[in-house]
C-alpha cells in the first residue's frame, strides 16, 4: 500500500467556521457592516446574475455554463450582505432565544453566499485566472470581515450563551445539543468573550493574515510556474520516456518557450527526479524545486510567512493561548500542541532508523557503479529506484499499462463503492463544467435512489494549485433540503491528445483517497448543514481517505481495475505480487519527510506569543535539527517557503493530522480484515456509524463506539514496518 500523501483540501481554511463559509479572517476598517449591505443593492446585482436564484439543474449544480468571471464579485458582495441582514434579524429578535429562532435560524443563513462561494472557491483553486485572482484578494478581506461581523456580535453571542448554559433543561437531541455546544465554543474560540478593544486588534490581525495567506498562494503559484526547470538540450532529459518527453516539450509549446519545460509539482521531491540519469539535470530541478519561492524577487514567500507565523502568534496571545498551535487544537482530537508532538516525536528514531538503513542500501549501489559521490537528495528516488528494480524486480513502466485512469476510477474506485456500499455511478455530459477536463458523474445509492453529483477534475494545469484536494460546490443537509454535489482534483500528468491516461501506482492511491473524501461528502446524512460530511476536526478528516486508500491494494479490487489497456488481460499476479511488496519500500524516506514537514508545521505555530520575526531559514534548520530531523538526504516534503498546507489551506498546526489519522485508517482497516473484508455488511455499518455521521458527536466517541475499543496504534506500525526497524536498533 502506497503511503503517498498527496492530499489536502485547500480552501477550506479552517473548519471551525460555521455557516459553512469557507473563506474565512478579517476585517478592513473600511468594510462596514453598512458599507457591506450597500452591496446588495449594487446595480451589478441581479436577474441577470446566475446566482440570483439557486440552480434550476440537478442536484443545484452550479450553471458553470453561464457564469462569467465578473459575476463572481457582485455576487458574492450580495451573499454577503444578505447574510448579515439575515444575522441582524436574529440577533435583533425581541423574542427570548430558543433553539429554534437562533441556532436553527442561522443554519439558515446564507444561502446565497455558499452558492458563490462554493463555485467561486472549485475556480479559484482548480482553474484560476488573473480577473479570478483579483476577485480573490479584493474579497478575502470582506469575506474575513463577514465573518468577523458574525461571531463578534455580542447581541447574537448573548443569545447562543443563553441557550447554551440552558442546554440541559432544553430536551434536545443528540446532533441538535451538538450543535449548541458547536456553535458556543465557535464563538467563544474566534473572540466573543474578547473587550470590544481587543475584539478590535482581533480584526485587524485576521485581516493581515487573510491578505497574506492570499498572497503567499499567489507567490506560490507564480514562484512555482516560473521555478519550472526548462532546457534547450534534449540530452539533459536522458532516462525520461517517450510520452515524458513529449510532454515536456508541450509544456515549453505552452509557455511560447523553445524547448522542453518540466513544471514543478508542489513537494519537495519532483516526480521524474526517479528517471532522469544525468546528475546534472537532477541537481538542477532539485534545486528549481527547493529554492522556487526564495529568490529574493517579488515571489519570494518568506517575508509573507514570517509576519504570519508572528500575526498568528499574537493572535493566540489576545485570545489568552499560550501559542496558535494551542488554539488550533482545542477542538481536534489530540486536544494539545504537546500531545501532537508528543505523536510525531515518539515516530522520529524508528523513521530515522529505517531512513539511514535506506541511505545504506542507496549508497552501496552507488558505489558498486563507482559514482564516486556521496548521495543527496537528488539522488534519492534515481537511486532508489534502481535499489526497488533489484530487490523487487519492479518498473514503473512495466505496470503504468495496467492503471488507464478510467478503467482505475470505474472498475476500480466505483468497485469498491459498489462491494462496500452498493453504490453505482452513472457518467452525465448535461451538467456544465468549468473546465473540459471535467467530468461528472450522478450517484446512486443501493436501493436506485439519487445520492450525489461527483465531479473529477484529474489533469494537471499551470493555473491549478498543486497536490490533490477534495471539496463540495454543495453542502448536504436535511433542514435545507440539499443533497450532496462533491468534487476531486488532481494533478496527474496529462496524456498527448489521443494517448490513454496511464498514471503511476501513487496516483491510482490519491484517486482512491480523494474518493474517500468524497464518500464522506455524499454519506452525510445530517441535518444542520454545520455539522455534515467533512466538517469534522482536521485529525479526523483524513482518516475517511486514508481508510478508502486501503481498497486500491485489496486484492478483490485490485483485480478489478489492473488490466492491460490494449488486452485487457489482468495484470499477471507475479508483477501485482511485486507492486504490494514494492509499496513498504522507501518508507522510512517517506515517513521521515512527512515527520519533518509535521514538525515545521508544529514548531512555527508553537511561537510564543510573544516571539520576534523570525528567518525562515534559521528558523526551518534549527528546528529539524532540534528534532533530529535535519538530515542530508532526507529534506521535509515540503520546505516552510512553500509550504501551503500551512500558510494558506487552513493545515495550521495540522499537518500532523495525516500521520495521526493514519493511526485510525490502519486500525479501521484491520478491523475490516478481521471481520472478512470487503463486504456490503461491513461498509454499511461504517456507513451507518461513522460516513455518515458527519461531525453529529464526539469524535473520538464515534469512532470507538463503532470498532468497540479506543483505536490502536499496532496496526500503523505493522503496514508501516516501524516495529522491524526498532527492533533492529
Ligand atoms: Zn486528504
Amino acid at each position: 500500500m502506497s503511503r503517498q500523501r498527496t492530499s489536502a483540501k485547500p480552501r477550506k481554511r479552517s473548519n471551525r467556521h460555521v455557516f459553512k463559509v469557507l473563506c474565512a479572517i478579517a476585517l478592513g476598517a473600511c468594510a462596514t457592516h453598512a458599507q457591506l449591505n450597500g452591496a446588495s443593492s449594487g446595480p451589478d446585482f441581479g436577474p441577470g446574475n446566475p446566482f440570483y436564484s439557486p440552480s434550476t439543474l440537478p442536484f443545484h449544480a452550479p450553471p458553470f455554463d453561464r457564469i462569467k468571471d465578473s459575476d463572481y464579485q457582485p455576487a458574492l458582495d450580495a451573499g454577503m450582505a444578505q447574510q448579515l441582514a439575515e444575522v441582524e434579524k436574529i440577533a435583533d429578535n425581541p423574542a427570548p432565544a430558543t433553539f429554534e429562532n437562533t441556532l436553527v435560524a442561522l443554519e439558515k443563513t446564507g444561502q446565497l453566499l455558499d452558492r458563490v462561494n462554493q463555485a467561486f472557491n472549485c475556480v479559484t483553486s482548480a482553474n484560476t485566472d488573473p480577473e479570478l485572482q483579483k476577485v480573490q484578494e479584493y474579497e478575502a478581506p470582506r469575506l474575513s470581515a463577514e465573518q468577523d461581523e458574525i461571531y463578534l456580535n455580542a447581541r447574537l453571542f448573548a443569545r447562543v450563551k443563553a441557550i447554551y448554559d440552558e442546554r440541559a433543561s432544553l430536551h434536545l437531541d443528540p446532533e441538535s445539543l451538538r450543535l449548541v455546544e458547536y456553535d458556543y465554543k465557535l464563538f467563544v474560540h474566534e473572540g466573543a468573550n474578547l473587550s470590544d478593544a481587543d475584539k478590535a486588534r482581533l480584526k485587524k490581525i485576521n485581516e493581515e493574515d487573510s491578505s497574506l495567506s492570499d498572497a503567499f498562494m499567489t507567490k506560490l503559484l507564480a514562484a512555482t510556474k516560473s521555478g519550472a526547470y526548462s532546457t534547450s538540450d534534449g540530452a539533459a532529459l536522458a532516462g525520461l520516456s517517450e510520452a515524458e518527453v513529449s510532454a515536456a516539450a508541450q509544456a515549453a509549446q505552452e509557455r511560447k518557450q523553445q524547448g522542453w519545460v518540466i513544471p514543478l509539482q508542489n513537494t519537495t521531491q519532483q516526480p521524474d527526479l526517479t528517471f532522469l540519469t544525468n546528475r546534472a539535470t537532477r541537481q538542477t530541478l532539485f534545486e528549481d524545486s527547493w529554492n522556487r519561492a526564495e529568490h529574493g524577487d517579488a515571489n519570494d514567500t518568506r517575508g509573507t510567512i514570517a509576519r504570519l507565523a508572528q500575526l498568528r502568534e499574537q493572535k493566540a496571545g489576545l485570545l489568552g493561548f499560550p501559542n496558535y498551535a494551542a488554539w488550533v487544537l482545542t477542538d481536534q482530537m489530540a486536544k494539545t500542541p504537546e500531545s501532537a508532538l508528543h505523536f510525531v516525536d515518539a515516530l522520529v528514531p524508528a523513521s530515522t532508523a529505517k531512513a539511514a538503513s535506506e541511505a545504506q542500501e542507496i549508497q552501496a549501489v552507488l558505489d558498486a557503479q563507482h559514482g564516486g559521490f556521496a548521495l543527496a537528495p537528488w539522488d534519492w528516488n534515481f537511486y532508489a529506484e534502481q535499489v526497488r528494480k533489484a530487490k523487487y524486480d519492479l518498473d514503473e513502466n512495466q505496470v503504468k499499462p495496467y492503471f488507464e485512469l478510467d478503467s482505475v476510477l470505474q472498475n476500480g474506485v466505483f468497485y469498491a463503492a459498489r462491494q462496500l456500499y452498493g453504490l453505482t455511478f452513472k457518467e452525465r455530459h448535461d451538467i456544465p463544467v468549468y473546465q473540459p477536463d471535467v467530468r461528472v458523474f450522478e450517484v446512486f445509492d443501493a436501493d436506485g435512489k439519487p445520492l450525489a453529483l461527483f465531479y473529477c477534475d484529474y489533469f494537471k494545469r499551470d493555473n491549478k494549485n498543486g497536490g490533490a484536494w477534495m471539496d463540495v460546490l454543495t453542502t448536504q443537509s436535511k433542514l435545507l433540503g440539499v443533497l450532496p454535489v462533491v468534487y476531486n482534483v488532481a494533478n496527474f500528468e496529462k496524456p498527448a491528445p489521443g494517448q490513454p491516461a496511464l498514471i503511476t501506482f501513487d496516483d491510482v492511491t490519491t484517486m482512491f483517497h480523494e474518493f474517500g473524501h468524497a464518500l464522506h461528502g455524499m454519506f452525510a446524512d445530517t441535518e444542520y448543514p454545520s455539522l455534515s460530511g467533512t466538517q469534522v476536526a482536521r485529525d479526523f478528516v483524513e482518516f475517511p481517505s486514508q481508510f478508502n486508500e486501503h481498497w486500491a491494494s485489496y486484492k478483490e479490487v485490485f483485480d478489478h481495475y489492473a488490466r492491460n489497456y490494449k488486452t485487457g488481460a489482468p495484470m499477471p499476479a507475479e508483477l501485482a505480487a511485486k507492486i504490494k511488496k514494492a509499496a513498504t519500500f522507501n518508507q522510512g524516506y517517506r515517513l521521515t519527510e512527512l515527520l519533518a514537514a509535521a514538525e515545521l508545521d508544529l514548531q512555527w505555530h508553537a511561537l510564543a506569543a510573544t516571539a520576534p520575526l523570525e528567518d525562515p531559514d534559521t528558523f526551518e534548520k534549527e528546528a529539524l535539527t532540534r528534532t533530529r530531523l535535519w538530515l542530508a538526504a532526507v529534506p521535509p516534503r515540503y520546505r516552510s517557503s512553500y509550504f501551503l498546507h500551512i500558510w494558506a489551506n487552513g493545515y495550521a498546526a495540522g499537518y500532523y493530522a495525516y500521520l495521526w489519522t493514519e493511526m485510525l485508517d490502519d486500525d479501521a482497516f484491520q478491523w475490516f480484515e478481521d471481520h472478512g473484508g470487503l463486504t456490503r455488511a461491513n461498509g454499511d455499518r461504517f456507513r451507518r456509524m461513522v460516513l455518515s455521521r458527519g461531525n453529529t458527536e464526539d469524535l473520538a466517541k464515534m469512532y470507538s463506539t463503532w470498532l468497540g475499543a479506543e483505536p490502536s496504534i499496532e496496526p500503523m506500525l505493522k503496514f508501516r514496518g516501524l516495529k522491524d526497524a526498532t527492533d533492529a536498533k
